[in-house]
């Protein structure tokens, strides 16, 4: 157990929170560095400016996390968050031009957490830390990574305290993990060891997202706990979800594609809402309480890091979570990713830490290769979006496009398409026989 000592992961977000999980049944210490002072939990930091924006737990992501901490669905109900496991009357979506029919969850198999994600982070760093071999260094940049002697392998994290009057460090690991989110520097770091860097792939979307949170009150929605309106491509490119959290709040996030962006201010709040394709989350805000100002965010477009495909990469080093693949944020799948990828590291490990990156970085390529196909062609359906279309592409949003009208009046097909977007199932599973049936019939 040698090489098994320690382990650091750079960032504590939530997929160096998730990365850390896996990594402490493995080592014997891990330390996760973290350059923010951890707020208590509930509240928003710096590092993580998306923390302020609608955030979907998908039931893939919260099966994965209830495994991982259990007791956190029952906990974070506790604390006020909603449970949604009565799709039928619960969920609303607005999607192809029309409402999916509704479904029922009959097989149990649905239930997935409304949480907000201060308060999802908060609760996740908690648990993480009370366990005995899992401590952070706040307020601490990673600098930069510490190579062997002969470049083969990483041996350590070059560290900067914030304190004042700090001095450079170094924190020697038997594995580090570079969980610092789209910005990371690993391709900066690979190279000054003279790596080559990993092929880089994006789908330009220019999305915005203006956000609000709002009382909550019973006879809204008639009881339903979340409303999707989907942009409607190729033409209408806004889209609108209301949704419940903890504190008896609704969070509403509006989002516009290809520069279409929301507005900031209170009037073009409530103009944007109303312009969208149905009035549910219009209805709500018109006269609900505010709770917070409005607050925006840009993304310009999904990036992915094939660092599966690389032929050589140092030994003790890893990429994860947003800093392998960051995805439309529309699609609520980062998380749920950084989930699965923790399963991933896991199983990776099992096999030994030798040659762990090209195992886990195959493995965590299989992960996102699901929820990277569901962005990519769901957004190169807007004309404008730059990006490869590929046969296999346009033959997905012709067929995609007749399952969401067949979606409209059969909950059969409208359930299948759930299941896929809570990554419970591939989206291959939307030609299976008894799916592709259905939707050719119409
Ligand atoms: C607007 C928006 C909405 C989103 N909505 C959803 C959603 O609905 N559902 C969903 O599942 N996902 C959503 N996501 C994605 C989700 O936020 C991320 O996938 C998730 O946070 C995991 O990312 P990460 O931990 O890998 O990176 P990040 O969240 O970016 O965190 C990186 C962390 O590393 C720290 N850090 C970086 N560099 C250093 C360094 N050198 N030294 C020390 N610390 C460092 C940062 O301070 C930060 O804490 C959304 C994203 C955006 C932008």
């Amino acid at each position: 157990m040698s090489n098994r000592k320690h382990a650091i992961v750079i960032g504590a977000s939530m997929g160096g929170l998730l990365a850390a999980r896996a990594l402490a049944d493995f080592f014997e210490q891990v330390t996760l560095i973290e350059r923010d002072a951890f707020p208590p939990m509930g509240e928003n930091r710096k590092g993580v400016p998306q923390g302020r924006h609608l955030h979907v737990l998908l039931l893939r992501g919260s099966k994965i996390l209830e495994e991982m901490f259990p007791g956190l669905i029952a906990d974070l109900m506790a604390r006020g968050a909603p449970f949604l496991d009565r799709p039928e009357k619960e969920l609303i979506w607005f999607d192809g031009g029309g409402y999916h029919a509704r479904f029922t969850n009959e097989d149990g198999r649905l239930g997935a957490l409304a949480v907000s994600r201060p308060l999802l982070e908060g609760y996740v760093r908690q648990r993480l830390l009370a366990l005995p071999n899992v401590r952070a260094i706040e307020q601490c940049d990673a600098l930069g990574l510490v190579p062997s002697e002969r470049v083969s392998r990483v041996r350590g994290v070059r560290l900067l305290r914030r304190a004042e009057g700090s001095a450079e460090e170094v924190l020697e690991a038997d594995l580090v993990v570079d969980a610092g989110g789209r910005g990371s520097r690993a391709p900066k770091w690979l190279a000054e060891m003279g790596y080559a860097p990993p092929q880089e792939e994006q789908v330009t979307i220019n999305v915005g997202y203006s956000t609000r949170l709002y009382r909550r009150r019973p006879e809204h929605l008639n009881g339903a706990k979340v409303a999707l309106i989907t942009p409607q491509p190729p033409h209408l490119k806004r889209g609108g979800v209301i949704l419940a959290q903890e504190g008896e709040r609704w969070i509403v996030g509006l989002v516009g594609n290809l520069g279409d962006y929301p507005p900031a201010d209170e009037a073009g709040f409530l103009a944007f809402a109303q312009s969208l394709a149905a009035p549910e989350v219009y209805n709500v805000i018109k006269d609900a309480e505010p709770l917070s100002d409005i607050v925006t965010y840009r993304f310009k477009a999904s990036l992915r890091r094939h660092y599966e495909r690389l032929s050589s990469f140092p030994e003790g080093f890893l990429v994860f979570g947003d800093a392998i693949c960051s995805f439309n944020p529309i699609y609520g799948q980062g998380m749920s990713v950084a989930a699965m990828e923790a399963l991933d590291l896991q199983q990776a490990l099992r096999q030994g830490t030798e040659q762990l990156w090209w195992r886990f970085f195959r493995r965590a390529a299989r992960s996102i290769d699901m929820p990277w196909q569901i962005v990519v062609s769901g957004d190169l359906r807007f004309p404008e979006a730059e990006g490869r279309r590929t046969a296999s592409i346009r033959f997905i949003n012709a067929y995609m496009a007749r399952l969401h009208r067949t979606a409209h009046h059969d909950p059969v097909v409208a359930r299948a398409f759930n299941d896929v977007a809570s990554l419970l199932a591939p989206p291959q599973s939307l030609m299976r026989p008894g799916i592709l049936w259905r939707v050719l019939r119409g």
